[in-house]
């Protein structure tokens, strides 16, 4: 009995230790920031990452995505529910399609996988281009939504259990989906081998360097753990895509999504506030951090 209760202070230990080791650089020098659900942020001294911790196993992340509350917010999401997101999915399809056909010449007949994909909103989008779309997603409970014809084009796990061919996909997606990884630069190292040569990886993702974050503090509404595991500005996410194996990447903010919020400001300031907005992601303090990766040739 006393040999089990060592054992298990010995895990726990060993817990407490990995869960402050830095999830990008594995630095284990950080600084608390402050407390937040059971946990609290701590942003890494090397890279800068702002992280979660402690941080969830792989299986209580599942649980979590799979529970009914979580699937009610979901479909109430800006990313999700809303005509928001559609818009945004449609103004995705058009950028992919520059991207792919007449800056990269691609053929018209891509191989598209969306990491991540939820109930796959974004891949029916990207279908409608004639594209051969597939799908993860760690929810069963989402998958089970996607529709006939859909469920078998998503593979169920997190990204760590899934698998495809090396060299298979044009085109890679993980849209507000990184920073709800436990290993980024470990499914960023994957997704790499997935990616043909010369094909593209685009993440899009909270800005921890951003005005709104930046002003709100840790009233932030995106600092919503066991969600949000991972906060990245632009040189965590560099250092992530390098560490991963990118050699070919840029990263930059984009505009802010939500200009109606400038409702809540007194009419006098609003016009300087807008400014304000509109050249945050000039000097990178945009709403989200948005990625281009290539694959070497
Ligand atoms: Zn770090």
């Amino acid at each position: 009995m006393a040999g089990k209760i060592n054992s298990l202070q010995l895990d726990l230990n060993l817990t407490m230790f990995s869960s402050q080791t830095c999830p990008v650089c594995e630095s284990t020098q950080s600084k608390s920031l402050f407390s937040v659900a059971d946990g609290k942020l701590v942003q890494c001294i090397e890279c800068k990452l702002v992280f979660y911790t402690p941080l969830p196993s792989s299986a209580e992340l599942a649980a979590f995505y799979d529970a009914e509350s979580y699937r009610q917010n979901y479909h109430h999401s800006p990313l999700a529910g809303m005509q928001m997101a559609k818009i945004r999915y449609q103004q995705l399809k058009s950028y992919f399609r520059q991207r792919t056909s007449h800056d990269l010449g691609l053929s018209p007949q891509l191989r598209y996988l969306d990491v991540g994909c939820g109930e796959g909103d974004l891949l029916k989008v990207l279908a409608a281009e004639g594209w051969d779309t597939l799908g993860t997603e760690i929810s069963a409970k989402a998958v089970a939504q996607a529709g006939e014809g859909w469920r078998d084009r998503i593979q169920v796990g997190d990204i760590n259990s899934v698998d495809f061919p090396s060299a298979y996909f044009d085109l890679i997606t993980m849209y507000h989906v990184i920073e709800h990884l436990l290993d980024p630069v470990d499914a960023l190292s994957r997704v790499y081998n997935w990616l043909k040569p010369g094909g593209i990886l685009f993440i899009e993702t909270p800005n921890w360097g951003g005005l709104g974050a930046r002003l709100r503090g840790r009233s932030w509404s995106l600092i919503i753990p066991p969600e949000h595991l991972t906060y990245f500005q632009k040189s965590s996410l560099s250092y992530a895509l390098s560490r991963a194996g990118y050699g070919d990447f840029q990263v930059f903010s984009s505009t802010p999504q939500v200009l109606e919020s400038l409702d809540r400001f007194p009419i006098g300031v609003r016009q300087f506030i807008a400014i304000a907005y509109r050249l945050a992601p000039y000097m990178g303090l945009g709403a989200n951090l948005q990625a281009l990766a290539f694959r070497d040739h």
